[in-house]
Order: structure tokens, then sequence, then C-alpha cells
């Protein structure tokens, strides 16, 4: 296999849709706003179309441990979540308190983060936040987050937490998401990626909540961001460099849960995404 293409991708040579010959693709962990097309999404390069690639199904299961492992790294004990809060909305804001306490929560729940031991992943800590006042930019890609995350880190914006943990960047009201053409809460809710593949920094983007198709539990801002978030940092967890962790054909972890959603919540009381357990070979439930 090409270093940088998965089983899904491998063949695949030139973009369909503008015929340019495609050096690699830039997996990205995906949150759709329809539920069926919650996956890793191909971003051709260097063109930056989006390819639909086939989620083949998975040789020799038979029903059981439907996740495969594919090399890459993975979560260690220790490893710590750093919360952007991008713009200068977000100052004073109580959602900013509410969203750390979110994050300190899911990563510390014994049953929903713990549970992925299987995985042989660890367990990790929230170790801080910062509201950063630059406004970004009104729609705000991939290639962007990951130029300003390294920016932060030079100048000492947010700590540099290396391979040894990530970043969950929240966006203000009115700022879109990108992916090549495809734009937050019209095609999707939110999305784990690297800036540079094994060598991280490692992020999660989290848009403002969108008025609708990103949380099927309840009307409220914070249960959108609490579902979205637990989905990220599941998957940036478990699949770290997208593709390369612990998949399911083209699926994540919740990805494969997603297209039979149910509505759970850990002990403290947040709105959290099912992950698919090997070991149980069902989704996760409290
Ligand atoms: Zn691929
Ligand atoms: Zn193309």
């Amino acid at each position: 296999m090409h270093p940088g293409r998965c089983p899904q991708c491998e063949d695949i040579e030139v973009c369909p849709h503008c015929g340019s010959k495609i050096r690699n693709f830039r997996h990205v962990g995906v949150r759709s706003t329809g539920i069926a097309g919650s996956s890793i999404w191909h971003y051709s390069e260097p063109c930056g179309h989006r390819i639909s690639v086939e989620s083949r199904p998975v040789a020799g299961t038979l029903g059981r441990a439907l996740a495969v492992y594919n090399g890459g790294p993975l979560w260690n004990n220790g490893y710590g979540w750093f919360n952007i809060f991008w713009g200068k909305f977000w100052d004073g804001q109580p959602l900013v308190e509410q969203v750390n306490r979110v994050t300190a929560d899911i990563e510390a729940s014994v049953s929903y983060s713990g549970g992925l031991s299987q995985y042989n992943v660890g367990i990790g800590k929230f170790s801080g936040s910062t509201v950063v006042t630059s406004s970004p930019s009104h729609k705000v890609s991939n290639i962007e987050i990951g130029t300003e995350l390294a920016k932060w880190i030079r100048d000492g914006t947010i700590p540099n937490l290396g391979t040894r943990g990530a970043y969950n960047v929240f966006l203000p009201p009115g700022i879109t998401a990108l992916l090549g053409n495809d734009s937050s809460c019209a095609v999707f809710c939110d999305y784990h990626d690297t800036a540079n593949g094994d060598n991280g920094p490692f992020f999660t983007c989290e848009p403002y909540p969108c008025n609708s198709g990103c949380n099927q539990c309840t009307s409220l801002s914070l249960d959108t961001l609490t579902q979205g978030l637990s989905e990220e940092m599941v998957e940036l967890k478990t699949d770290m460099n997208p593709g390369t962790g612990w998949t399911i054909g083209t699926m994540e972890l919740c990805d494969y849960c997603d297209q039979n959603f149910v509505c759970n919540r850990i002990s403290t009381g947040e709105y959290v995404n099912a992950w698919y357990s090997n070991a149980t070979d069902s989704c996760w439930k409290p």
C-alpha cells in the first residue's frame, strides 16, 4: 500500500471530478448531518475534491469484532485535551466553562472512555483552555486550522502537546468550517483531523452548534456540542491519524453506531454518541 493510503483508497489514481492525478488523500473523520454519511471522508491532494470511497466489507468477520486496527498512533494514559475557543465572542461566555466541564467529564467517564481500553486506548485528562481573541475568517478550513495551531504553538498562545494530546477547536457563531468545498451545518457537523499525519498536531473542530441535523436528542446547543465532542474525542483517540487506527471499513467507531442512533448519557448527565465495542459486538450503553 502507498504511504498515506488506506485499503479503500489505495487503487484510486485519478480524481473523478477534475481528472487530475491524485498524489495522496487527506483522510478526515467526519460526523455528517445525514446520519448514514458519517465516515472517513477522502479529500484528493492536490486538487482538494472529495472522492466517494466504497466501504468494503470487512473480511473474516462473523458478526463479531468488526473493528480492525491499522497500525497507527493511539491515545495513551496521561494524554491531554486542550480546548481552544477561537474568536472574541467567547470572552466571558458561560458556554466556555460548560464545555470545559464536559470535556473533563467525557474523558473521566470510566464506562464511556475507560471502555476503550479494549482498543489499547488510555485515559487522558482535560489540561486547560484558552480564548484566542483573533478573529477567524468567515470560512475556516481544516488546512487553516493546522496552520493556526502551528502559529499558536510557536508564539506560546497554546501549549505544545506534541503527539501526547489533542486540541478541541471551537468556532464562534457565524463562522463556517470548511472541508474542501463542504460546509459545516450544510453537509457535516464536526470532524477530527491531523495537521501532519502521525506527527500531529491532532485536533477536533466543533463549529458553533448548527440549528438542525447535529442533535438527535434535544434542542439545546450544549447538547449538540456534547454529542459532537464525545464522538470526535472517541474517534480521535482510537484513530488519531484518520484511517490508520481502529476502523470498520471507512467508518470509525462512532460512525458505525450512528447508523442506528440511540440517545445515551454518561453518569454526569451529558449526551454522548455511542462507539462500537468489539468485546460485546454492540454499541456502548450506559
Ligand atoms: Zn483512504
Ligand atoms: Zn479533483
